[in-house]
């Protein structure tokens, strides 16, 4: 989605202008990949601007730079006060808020030795990821395992990894890719986890390669509200293609159905009745429309 320029960014505490918000070419981060960052969507509510599940993402951006030794110079608090402040300054509604803490400048080798740590914050209006249903692949190129990368984690380098399906999958002519982990088990999107529906169920599958997102986890909580039984386990590519429903989602994404696997239609090939169901309840719930889930959000 192309980028619509918000008035300031936060950069290691200061409130920086859209246009001076730069860093160095030497910064280690645009070599390497030696940056963590999170995902947040923000949401216009009748009580004005809510961020969905802030604290939980900001813990996970904590974990993500302890994977890699890296000290941010702010506590959670602080950051949690800097995202609720340039929200309201930049009087984001609907928005994509985007903390990202990289190795600076320092050190041209690959080992971060004595290279500080930089820390800055995007927050830009933010519309629909995908708003059509998606034709998806699966890629040859798997997801990494807990044997090259950390689980949970976050971390830009690996990226790398989701950009190569995006482009495989784009190139031939569908929305978006699925990886599978290297036991042959799904994994997730490049950006996004995967459910399938079955028999009114919800199978959402277990792979350490996976990230564990926060959607997903919001997901299988939302369901037992409505009486759908979630089970979480392996599943392999063939029980996919043949699941009833199917949809990815994701803090960006939120639920978007998915309607084929490498041109096999899923069900009748349109947006399953209960994938539908369920993006409902939790628009509902990002919106700030059920009191239950009211303690998700951060009101700025
Ligand atoms: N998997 C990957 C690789 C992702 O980048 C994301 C987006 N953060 C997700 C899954 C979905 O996670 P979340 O629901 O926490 O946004």
């Amino acid at each position: 989605m192309a980028i619509k320029k918000s008035k300031f960014i936060w950069m290691d505490g200061k409130f920086v202008k859209w246009e001076e918000a730069k860093v160095h070419i030497l910064t280690h981060a645009i070599h390497y990949g030696s940056a963590v960052f999170e995902g947040i969507h923000s949401y216009k509510t009748e009580k004005g601007t809510a961020i969905f599940r802030l604290d939980i993402h900001i813990d996970r951006l904590f974990r993500s730079a302890n994977a890699i030794s890296m000290n941010v110079k702010f506590t959670k608090k602080q950051l949690r006060e800097a995202i609720k402040k340039l929200v309201k300054t930049n009087k984001i509604q609907d928005g994509y808020i985007r903390p990202i803490a990289y190795y600076g400048y320092g050190n041209i080798g690959v080992f971060p030795k004595d290279v500080p740590t930089n820390i800055s914050i995007i927050a830009i209006p933010w519309g629909h990821y995908y708003s059509k249903d998606l034709s998806i692949m699966n890629s040859r190129y798997r997801r990494h395992s807990e044997k090259s990368a950390v689980y949970g984690t976050k971390i830009s380098g690996n990226y790398a990894n989701s950009i190569l399906a995006m482009y495989e999958a784009r190139k031939k002519g569908y929305d978006e890719a699925l990886m599978l982990d290297l036991n042959d088990y799904v994994s997730e999107g490049p950006a996004e986890n995967i459910f399938l529906v079955k028999n009114g169920s919800l199978i959402a599958p277990e792979s350490r390669s996976a990230l564990p997102g926060i959607t997903r986890d919001s997901i299988i909580k939302i369901c037992k509200d409505l009486g759908i039984k979630v089970y979480v386990r392996k599943v392999k590519l063939k029980e996919l293609k043949n699941a009833n429903e199917l949809f990815y989602c994701g803090t960006a994404t939120e639920v978007a159905p998915i309607i084929s696997v490498d041109g096999k239609k899923i069900g009748d090939g349109k947006a399953g009745k209960i994938t539908l169901m369920i993006k409902e309840r939790y628009i509902d719930i990002v919106r700030g429309n059920n009191k239950k889930y009211i303690k998700w959000l951060t009101f700025v």
